[in-house]
């Protein structure tokens, strides 16, 4: 069994078996990187790593009962923490630190996992550096975040940081189906998010079906330079973006569609799963590479515009008749 991180984030984990073979594990890792780029499921895959009693070719079997209590969260050597309500209060931080002085129940290593760190409160930060200047020799600390910056400066200057990187929209693609989406939804939507629990929400979103419906109506009207595509600006996109961050997806939905097929043109082998997405290319089939990245360099400059508190209909009229020019 192939666990998914080890698709997500090969090297990194490469790179942390590596670090275990070697002894060489660190008390305390901060995993900073966008979300849906595995920080967590690394966090766990470290935590499995150290339990697995089945380890095969230095990977853990992701099913021996250490593994399966690790994945349910029973295991009493792996205490994971997660926001609530937005913030890590100080009693989450004080139920660790009272863990955190406990020896392992069964002599191994324990292993800390604390998501969204930088929404820990001030004095669960406290808390925590305290712990933090005088470990427990047997205990591993693994802070996750999105916001790197926001976490207290004591704090990260005594973790290694391990960036993440963006995963490509293929990896996600796997990884939504790998985990129960259609695979036309996953290749939809993994062009626009590459976290699960994103492309979940959406999914069931109606203003968000909504938005990308009219976005790859008009879209579509585009690639077929069809004048047509000047009035739907009204009707199908702005009619469906009713603030700002609407906005600001829809230029990024059609950013990400352009992105697909200028990718597609070096990469031919790739299935097309999804039917909107396979109208999208036939209707692009006229247009040459230069073209397409002729639109997109239009769209990216116009999109810089949105900012500056101008008439989002303005824009886009303005950016649909400069492209049906192209
Ligand atoms: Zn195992």
């Amino acid at each position: 069994m192939s666990l998914l991180i080890e698709k997500l984030q090969p090297r990194l984990v490469k790179q942390f078996q590596g670090i275990i073979q070697n002894q060489h594990l660190a008390q305390g890792y901060l995993f900073a990187g966008a979300p849906g780029t595995g920080k967590k499921e690394l966090a766990q895959w470290l935590a499995l790593r150290l339990f697995c009693q089945n380890l095969q070719a230095g990977k853990p079997c992701g099913q021996c009962p250490e593994c399966q209590r690790i994945i349910s969260g029973n295991h009493p050597d792996v205490i994971q923490i997660a926001p609530e309500k937005q913030t890590i209060k100080v009693e989450a931080i004080r139920y660790l630190k009272n863990e955190l002085y406990k020896t392992g129940m069964e002599g191994a290593k324990r292993v800390f996992i604390i998501q969204e760190a930088e929404k820990m409160s001030v004095n669960a930060s406290n808390s925590l550096l305290k712990f933090l200047e005088e470990p427990a020799s047997d205990a591993l600390i693994i802070l996750t975040t999105t916001a790197k910056s926001q976490i207290l400066p004591t704090i990260r200057s005594r973790m290694q940081i391990i960036d993440f990187h963006g995963i490509k929209a293929t990896a996600a693609f796997e990884r939504f189906t790998a985990l129960g989406m259609t695979p036309a939804n996953a290749q939809l939507l993994s062009l626009l998010t590459r976290d699960y629990q994103q492309a979940q929400t959406w999914l069931v979103t109606d203003s968000f079906n909504q938005l990308l419906k009219g976005v790859l109506h008009w879209f579509h009207k585009v690639l077929q330079a069809d004048s047509e595509a000047f009035v739907l600006v009204q009707t199908q996109v702005v009619a469906n973006a009713k603030n700002t961050a609407d906005q600001q997806l829809a230029f990024e939905m059609i950013i990400n569609f352009y992105d697909f097929l200028l990718v597609l043109r070096y990469d031919k082998s790739r299935t097309i799963e999804n039917s909107d997405l396979n109208k999208l290319v036939t209707a692009a089939m006229n247009l040459s590479d230069q073209q397409l990245m002729t639109q997109l360099s239009l769209v990216l400059d116009i999109q810089k515009q949105l900012r500056v508190n101008v008439s989002f209909e303005n824009v886009l009229e303005a950016l649909t008749l400069k492209i049906l020019a192209v």
